[in-house]
C-alpha cells in the first residue's frame, strides 16, 4: 500500500485515505495500458468508467491475505478456483458496454462483485449470475453492505441467460466461452452491446464485442487477446 507520511504537525492519513490514494494509482496504470495495449490500437477509457473506479472499494472484495494487492492492476485469487479480473480488463469492458443510467445490465460471472459494483454505478440495474454458490453468497452480502440495491443476484449456469428480465441493454460474460452462448445473443436489445471472451484456456481467447442494431442484427468487433477463467455448465 502506498504510505502517506503526514506533513510535521499533522495526523497520520487513516485507512481510507490510503486506500483513495492507491485507487487513484491503480487509476493511473489503467489510463497507461488503455493508451498503450502492446500491438493494438489504443481504446481511451472515458472520465466516466475512471471516475468510478476511483470510487468502488477493490480491497473489500479481495481475500484478506490480498488485501494489499487489491489496487495493483492485476487479477487476483478469489477462492474457489476463480479470479478477480484485473482493473484494466473490468474498465475496458465496462466501457465497451456504453451504459446509461438507465439501462439494464445481464452479468454472466458475479466472482466476488466487483464488476457488478461498477456496473451497479454506471446502470439502472444489474442482475447477476453466478454459478459457484459461496461465491454467489459471498458477492450478495457485501454488495448489501456497500448499499448496492440496484444488483440481483442469482445462482445457476449463466450461458442461459435471465429470460425473467430479458431483453437487456447490455451483457457482459467474465469467464471465457467456447463459443457465444445464442441464449446471451437472444437477450440483448436491439442497440444493445454485449461482450465476452471466447476462446478455449488459458491464452488462445479474444475480448469480442457484439452490437446488435436497430434492426436486431449482430455485429462482432475483436478487441484485444485475453485470458479468462472458463465459462462453466452445459452451454
Ligand atoms: N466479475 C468477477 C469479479 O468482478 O470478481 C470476476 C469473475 S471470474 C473471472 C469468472 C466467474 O464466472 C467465476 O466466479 C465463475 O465461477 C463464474 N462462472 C463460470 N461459468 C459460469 C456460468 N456458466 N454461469 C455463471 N457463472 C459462471
Amino acid at each position: 500500500m502506498e504510505f502517506l507520511k503526514p506533513p510535521v504537525g499533522e495526523k497520520m492519513p487513516s485507512d481510507d485515505d490510503r486506500y483513495a490514494v492507491a485507487r487513484r494509482r491503480m487509476v493511473e496504470a489503467i489510463v497507461a495500458m488503455s493508451l498503450e495495449p502492446s500491438g493494438y490500437p489504443p481504446r481511451p477509457i472515458s472520465e466516466k468508467v475512471l471516475s468510478v473506479m476511483k470510487e468502488v472499494p477493490r480491497h473489500r472484495f479481495v481475500p484478506e491475505e490480498a488485501i494489499y494487492s487489491a489496487y495493483y492492476n492485476q487479477p487476483l485469487p478469489i477462492g474457489n478456483g476463480q479470479t478477480i479480473s484485473q482493473p484494466y480488463i473490468v474498465a475496458l469492458m465496462t466501457e465497451l458496454l456504453a451504459l446509461d443510467k438507465q439501462d439494464s445490465v445481464l452479468e454472466v460471472g458475479t466472482g466476488s462483485g466487483y464488476q457488478s459494483a461498477i456496473l451497479a454505478e454506471m446502470a439502472g440495474k444489474v442482475y447477476s449470475m453466478e454459478i459457484i454458490e459461496p461465491l454467489a453468497t459471498r458477492a450478495a452480502k457485501l454488495l448489501g453492505e456497500l448499499g448496492y440495491a440496484n444488483v440481483r443476484l442469482k445462482v445457476g449456469d449463466g450461458s442461459d441467460g435471465w429470460p425473467e428480465y430479458a431483453p437487456f441493454d447490455g451483457i457482459i460474460v467474465t469467464a471465457a466461452a467456447g463459443h457465444l452462448p445464442l441464449p446471451l445473443l437472444e437477450q440483448l436489445k436491439p442497440g444493445g452491446r454485449l461482450v465476452i471472451p471466447v476462446g478455449s484456456w488459458p491464452y488462445a481467447q479474444e475480448l469480442i464485442l457484439i452490437t446488435k442494431d436497430q434492426n436486431g442484427v449482430p455485429h462482432q468487433e475483436n478487441i484485444l487477446p485475453v485470458s479468462f477463467v472458463p465459462l462453466t455448465g452445459g452451454y
